[in-house]
């Protein structure tokens, strides 16, 4: 079912690859895993994005009793991280593969110019045969500044590497329409087209033992994904040929939708955490539909805070959420100007400035 697919990135939920009661590594899952690799990196661009330190340095941190507080969460972390690569290196040196690690935190793919950096390298080692084995930064990331969950960073490295396939290893094997350890009347969802309302409810109470993603997570990952030009799988843990024995019985697969929307632009789409909001009256919403710029005499109030050339959301007057760009002006320069035309902006600040607070080359529409 996969093997049609050229660029994948393969997520492992920390409970796929340690054993939720000895806490340590499914040396025979991985091994089986490794050997799918093998046969799939011969044709396929291979990009593995792997949880588990914190499970795993947990459970080898000296005091674990104790292990409460941020920093030794993040020792955890340290000690788990090195323990995981440690094993991937292992595995897929016995499969004559080449591994290298990288750590991201949530700004190397938030701020553009270092998300085209972690590109680039990845790309580099894409072209030398490399497989990377990616995780979150753990050791620095602290509440505010991280991913939280590997879903979500999987989905964002996806769209990084231009993948086609996202597949998502977790302790279940799909999406069901209820929590299927409740309810003999759960039924798998095979085949996703669109992720409505009704898709997420299901996520709803889908969560695992040990990680921190959920079924939440992996459908918000699913519809980052689908916009991009990405399908993803969900599927379970416990299969002995853990990629290769993909089928449609095993998972669930949400379809990629074709979007004709710019590499910037999809970036801009997937932004996780803008800083600040526009709030703009009925005209500018108008304007912003119709594919034009937003003027600063459009902004009836501003929240948050950022600087120029951060990512800000744009809100109606009724506060649904319209579009999303990048700002022009910084907070206390928008406060000035909002509300006021365009010609008046190098009077109230005193020097020249762009007639838009975001140009329509750099705002995106949410659907
Ligand atoms: N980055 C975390 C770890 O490796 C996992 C986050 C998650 O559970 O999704 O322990």
């Amino acid at each position: 079912m996969i093997s049609k697919y050229k660029k994948l990135v393969i997520k492992i939920g920390s409970s796929s690859i340690i054993n939720p009661k000895t806490k340590k590594i499914k040396s025979v899952w991985f091994n089986s895993l490794a050997k799918d690799i093998k046969v799939l990196h011969k044709t396929t661009k291979i990009t593995i994005v792997c949880s588990g330190a914190i499970a795993l340095g947990a459970e080898l941190f000296k005091n674990k009793k104790t292990l409460r507080r941020l920093e030794e969460k993040q020792a955890a972390a340290a000690i788990g991280q090195i323990e995981l690569a440690h094993n991937w290196k292992q595995k897929l040196k016995k499969n004559n593969i080449d591994t290298a690690q990288i750590l991201l935190t949530l700004d190397d793919s938030e701020t553009r110019r270092r998300y085209l950096n972690a590109r680039k390298t990845i790309n580099a080692l894409h072209n030398n045969n490399i497989i990377p084995i990616i995780n979150e930064n753990d050791t620095v990331a602290t509440e505010e500044i991280k991913y939280g969950d590997n879903d979500r960073l999987a989905a964002r490295v996806a769209q990084m590497v231009d993948a086609d396939l996202l597949i998502l290893l977790s302790d279940i094997d799909g999406l069901y329409s209820t929590n299927p350890q409740n309810s003999k009347e759960a039924k798998k969802i095979k085949k996703i087209y669109k992720i409505d309302k009704k898709i997420e409810k299901m996520a709803d109470s889908q969560s695992s033992e040990i990680g921190s993603g959920g079924m939440t997570t992996k459908i918000w990952a699913a519809k980052m994904c689908m916009t991009n030009g990405c399908s993803t799988i969900i599927t379970g843990n416990n299969n002995s040929k853990p990629l290769l024995g993909i089928n449609h019985n095993n998972s669930t697969i949400f379809y990629a939708q074709n979007s004709p929307t710019s590499a910037r632009k999809k970036w801009l789409l997937n932004h996780l955490h803008p800083n600040g909001f526009l709030i703009i009256d009925d005209g500018a919403l108008k304007a912003i539909m119709q594919n034009k710029s937003l003027l600063p005499a459009g902004i009836i109030d501003i929240k948050g805070s950022f600087r120029r050339g951060d990512v800000i959301t744009i809100l109606s007057a009724k506060k649904n959420k319209i579009g999303i760009g990048v700002s022009a002006y910084d907070f206390n320069e928008a406060k000035k100007i909002m509300g006021k035309n365009s010609k008046d902006i190098s009077k109230i600040l005193g020097y020249e400035g762009r007639d838009e607070i975001i140009h329509k080359d750099d705002l995106v529409k949410v659907q």
